[in-house]
């Protein structure tokens, strides 16, 4: 099959949503990052991206809709909590799991009770889900394993061959996944951060809860709330590290672990800051230091890199877990399995 990636205009979008409803795949932008998405309510285009992905049967796909009025044929009920966060978040990066309908194939929900639906800012892709007529399952479009693609360029390398069609809209915004909210209960648990910030929920609700596992790795045979979480995500080939404390001393704990690994003959890059100063060490940019939403946009880009230029070692800076941070320091952790040192 011959993949083609087409920019954004009504006529790509209505190619895209007459693949869809013909049971096809399509890349799908949006503003957290590109997603494979398929009809949501058929058993087979759930099984396909599955396959296309390579993904875990047991992990379950994300449910995106168009506009609010798509959502009550979806799920079971709203309780209050979910529907405050709808309001005050929607359309965002945010994924609220709700009790499903049974219009929704187990396929899609893994065998779960539950769903996570999305409404996204992205206009792209409000408008394929509305030129595709049905709601629209989408997994981030990365090949299981491989970190989240950001551009159309980055799913063409993980998709070229399995999909007929990536709609291209430039680089996502945001750049990590969606907070995933388990809002089933009265109060609401995070188990994936993203855009959607602790901060954020608690000022809306006045509580938050954030689950354990999304600053630790997953104990032997621990039972979780969120299928995604036992699964290695974003891991580059290099040894990934990373340090955390006072600027100053990070870096210089860098430089020093990157010439003694160097003189061993490893390939080092270094994940830093633009303000930090690591001499002429091969450093991939994570933007500012000041704004930790450059480095939630650039992370998985980065981690791209570091295989493609054939790294064996990643010595990265941490970012601060506030705001959009603890996203950044999921996801970071996890690529270096939670190798995180303190300096
Ligand atoms: P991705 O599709 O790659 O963005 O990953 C979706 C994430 O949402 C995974 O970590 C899933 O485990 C999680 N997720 C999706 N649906 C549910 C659900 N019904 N219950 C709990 N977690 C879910
Ligand atoms: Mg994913």
């Amino acid at each position: 099959m011959k993949t083609e990636v087409k920019p954004i205009t009504e006529q790509s979008l209505a190619e895209g949503g007459a693949l869809i409803r013909a049971g096809e795949l399509v890349g799908m932008p949006t503003e957290t990052v590109y997603g494979l998405g398929g009809n949501a309510l058929s058993a087979d285009a759930a099984l396909r991206i599955f396959e296309a992905k390579g993904r875990p049967a047991d992990n379950p796909l994300i449910v995106h809709v168009s506009c609010m009025e798509e959502i009550p044929p979806l799920v079971r009920a709203i309780p209050k909590a979910a529907k405050r966060l709808m309001e005050a978040f929607w359309p965002g990066p945010m994924t609220l799991i709700l009790p499903k309908a049974d219009c929704i194939p187990s396929e899609v929900s893994a065998g779960l009770d539950t769903v996570g639906i999305r409404l996204p800012s992205s206009a792209a892709a409000r408008g394929l889900i509305r030129a595709a007529g049905v709601p629209i399952a989408a997994p981030s479009g990365n090949r299981s394993g491989r970190p989240s693609p950001t551009t159309a360029q980055h799913m063409l390398e993980d998709m070229d061959g399995r999909i007929p069609l990536i709609l291209d809209d430039g680089p996502c915004a945001v750049g990590v996944e969606s907070s995933v909210i388990d809002a089933t209960g009265e109060t609401p648990v995070i188990l994936r951060p993203g855009g959607i910030t602790p901060e954020m929920v608690e000022q809306v609700l006045g509580r938050v809860s954030v689950d354990e596992h999304v600053m630790s790795p997953l104990r032997e045979g621990e039972i979780v709330r969120s299928p995604g979480m036992k699964y290695r995500h974003y891991a580059p080939k290099a040894k990934t590290i990373i340090y955390e404390g006072d600027a100053s001393r990070v870096v210089a704990a860098i430089c020093r672990q990157y010439d003694e690994a160097a003189a061993a003959g490893e390939r080092v890059a270094i994940l830093g800051f633009d303000e930090h100063d690591f001499g002429n060490r091969t450093r991939i940019s994570l933007g500012s230091a000041s704004r930790p939403q450059d480095a939630a946009a650039r992370l998985f880009s980065a981690l791209r890199e570091l295989d493609e230029r054939g790294e064996t070692m990643a010595l990265c800076e941490a970012v601060g877990l506030s705001g959009i941070g603890l996203a950044v320091m999921n996801r970071m952790g996890r690529a270096a399995a939670f190798d995180i040192r303190q300096v």
